[in-house]
Formats: C-alpha cells, structure tokens, sequence
C-alpha cells in the first residue's frame, strides 16, 4: 500500500504541533503507538533546522501536510495574526512565481482594503482565486510544494551533519508525498478546477522524480451527500495513480455528524476500495473513522489532545490545546472539569477507568484520584495509549461486535452523564450527552 507504512490498518498518524510535544513524540515508550508523524509545512520551513534534525534522531517515518487552502485567504498570511509569518516563508520555501506572487499581493494587502472583506467567502476570497489561478502559478507551486516535501529535510540534515553522517542512519525522507489541495464546497466551485490543475502539476513533478504522491480531497461532508458530486469525486480519485485517497471533511466532527454524513462518508470510503481498490486516509479523524476500517480506511491523522476535526477557515488558536480527558469507553474527550464530575456520579466509576500505564500510576485504582490526572503531558500520555489501545481493538475485532459495545455504553452512561450539572456555566446547563456513539452504530449497521 502507498502509505509505505509496516503493519496493518488502520494506521494512527500523529499530528505534530508544538515543539513542546516533541518530548512525548520522541519517548521510546510513546513512539511504538503510532506509525507516522504528519507535520505541517508551514511549520517545517518556520522551525527549518530544528524539525528535521528532529525528524533525523526521531527515526519514525513522516508526511508533510503541504497546508496549501492557506492561501485560498490572502488574510492567512498578509494579517497581523494567525499564521502570517510561517505563511510567508513557507510561500518562500515554494518558490518560483508563486512565492513573487504572494510577496506582492501580502504587499498590496496592506493598502487594499476593498481587496478582502471581514468574510472569508466574499470578494477576498475571489481575488485569491484570481491571482492563484493563472496557470503558471499553480504549476508553479504544485511543482515547489512536491520539491519542498521531498528535499528539505534531508537537505538541512545533510547540512547540519556534514560528511559526519552517522552509517547506522539514513537521510530522512517522506514515506510518501501529499499533493497540494484547495478547499472547495462542491466540484461546480471554481475552486475544484484550480485544484485539479494544482494536483495535475504536482503529480507531473512527483512522476519526473519516480516518487508517490497522495492526492488530497479537502471539501465539506454534503459533496459525499450528493450522487453527482460523489461520483465526480469517485471518477478523478480513480484516475489518480496511487492506491490511498486522502480526506478532509470540514468540521466534520464525530459527536456533532448526523446519521446520513456518516453513512455518506462510510459509502465513500467503501466505493474507492470497492470500485478502484483505493483506501482513505483520514487527515482529522478519530474512533468513529476507524470504524470503517473494513470499508476501506487505511487510518487516521490527529493532535494529541485536538485535532479529530478541523474546520478549514479557523485560523489556528493562541496557546496551547485545553486540557482534556480522553474516556477509552466514549472514545471522545471531555474537558477535565467535566471527567471529574463523571467520575463522581455514574455507579461502579472504577468501569470508567484506563488501565494504561499513566492512569494505572496517577489514579492508583481509585477514580476519585482524577484530578491528579490534570497535567497536559500525563493526559496527552494517557491519549496516546488509548488511542493505541483502539487501533489494536480494531484490528481484532468484527464491526458488528464493536458497535455493540457502544450501543452498551451509551444505554449504561448516557441518562447520568446528560443529568450532570455542567459546572462550568452559571445557567443550568448539562454536560454533553452520548448520543453520537447510537449515531455511529446506527449509521454503520445500516445494510
Ligand atoms: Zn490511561
């Protein structure tokens, strides 16, 4: 299979997010529970020497996510926020006209107040349109981003080590290469056809060089919904000369998808495998999208406490993600204030309990003991094993078995967790209940 990863699906590629995660990432322990580290581009050509010496002592294979639906908003990288810096030297890092025809534009931005509205959708989102879609700067970048993804890091390593390259290593290079996607709402949106162009440079790129490349489907779960556009989506992805399909549904989040998206998305990914004998490789996903392993999924990409959904426009966050319990048997997060109060009103707590080693050490087999739990690197720690954990369940387990076992946690837990006073809020409010894992069975049972 094209992800050129050892081993079964599905596959659990990490997100890599902050240099403060590198510690776990990098933890002998941590490091046998996942198969890949997914790194942004952006953030490749911001920390250019650190990641790949990184990646270099890290020795686990990796992807670079090209991170190109950035420029789809001239505010991503002309404003004062947000990812403008990164922006602008990874456009640098893509070179050729493209990067000439960013600097100008961020330039211009500046004094062109007409040239993008408060919305994203509105006129500044035609004008990038505009200055993206001439042919040569598409080729432009589909060229570069597949040069940058498959020379920097070891460019910079062999830089770094010079001719005292330890024998034991080799240089790092992608397990496979990602070709550049724009966001679009439909295949009618002009921006379908300026990425069918995009991805038609780059996969020229990749082939001069005899290197895989993965296309890279970024659009909303509604196109999976209709028959023309699914089909449409089918057709191209079955002409593309690689065997994983990746996938990114905007927003699409596994407590908040209704029935029909799930079924939609779970008929997408079993038509590739069916049709073109193509698995998907989810870029955000978690618990529910291996579920659909035996359709055809090959794995899933996230952070280490976020990152199971993404919305394409939200420029990322300040700070650090919150704090957040993962619960093995909900397979989703609660916030800790919210996973303390669980604790202490469902009966037998003890059933609720991880028996992974962080959990084992910091609860000492006593539920109550959860608040010690609240330091970022034990629950990202606690995250990686239970997702690990998931991943090993899959692959032995028949569906039927294993949407049963979430039918069982959500008669058992669902009317006490949805009655719990929400303490975070003034009014009465309650914490979120379980529905989705009905949804997810429901969903995945249907004939
Ligand atoms: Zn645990």
């Amino acid at each position: 299979m094209s992800l050129n990863l050892p081993g079964e699906p599905p596959f659990t590629l990490l997100r890599y997010g902050m240099p403060a995660d590198k510690d776990i990432i990098a933890d002998p322990a941590i490091k046998a529970l996942y198969d890949a580290i997914v790194i942004p581009a952006h953030i490749l050509a911001f920390f250019h020497e650190a990641l790949p010496a990184f990646l270099y002592g890290l020795e686990k294979p990796y992807i670079v996510d090209p991170m190109t639906y950035m420029y789809q908003s001239v505010r991503s990288y002309s404003d004062e926020w947000g990812t403008r810096r990164s922006a602008r030297k990874l456009a640098e890092a893509y070179g050729g006209e493209f990067a000439r025809m960013v600097a100008e534009a961020a330039e211009s931005h500046g004094t062109d107040v007409q040239g993008e509205g408060r919305s994203a959708e509105g006129s500044g989102e035609q004008r990038t349109l505009r200055l993206l879609n001439p042919e040569n700067i598409l080729a432009s970048l589909g060229r570069g981003c597949v040069v940058f993804q498959d020379e920097v890091v070891a460019d910079v390593v062999r830089r770094l080590v010079g001719r005292y390259v330890a024998v034991s290593r080799t240089l790092p290079t992608p397990a496979v290469l990602l070709a550049p996607y724009f966001y679009f709402k439909s295949v009618r949106d002009p921006w379908y056809a300026a990425c069918v162009t995009l991805q038609g440079a780059a996969l020229d790129e990749a082939q001069r060089r005899g290197t895989q490349i993965l296309p890279v489907i970024c659009t909303q779960v509604a196109c999976l919904e209709e028959a023309f556009q699914r089909e449409a989506l089918l057709a191209d992805c079955g002409r593309w000369p690689a065997d994983v399909v990746v996938l990114w549904l905007n927003g699409f989040s596994q407590s908040g998808a209704q029935e029909p998206q799930i079924r939609a998305l779970a008929d997408f990914v079993g038509e590739l495998h069916a049709q073109h004998k193509k698995q998907t490789l989810m870029l955000y996903g978690g618990y529910m999208c291996m579920l659909m392993t035996g359709n055809g999924l090959a794995g899933v990409s996230h952070g280490m406490l976020y990152g199971e959904h993404k919305e394409v426009r939200r420029l990322p966050p300040g700070g650090p993600p919150p704090d957040r319990y993962y619960f093995p048997l909900f397979h989703d997060f609660r916030k800790m204030s919210h996973a303390v109060r669980i604790m202490q009103e469902v009966d037998s707590p003890v059933d609720l309990m991880c028996e992974c080693p962080i959990c084992s050490e910091v609860l000492a087999g006593d539920p109550r003991n959860l608040p010690l739990m609240w330091r970022t690197a034990a629950l990202k720690r606690h995250f990686l094993q239970a997702r690990n954990n998931e991943k090993e369940a899959t692959r032995g387990t028949a569906l039927p078995e294993a949407l049963d076992a979430l039918r069982v946690t959500y008669e058992r837990y669902n009317d006490t967790v949805r009655a719990i006073p929400n303490p975070d809020t003034r009014d009465l409010q309650f914490l979120p209940d379980l529905e989705y894992l009905r949804k997810w069975a429901t969903a995945l049972s249907a004939p």
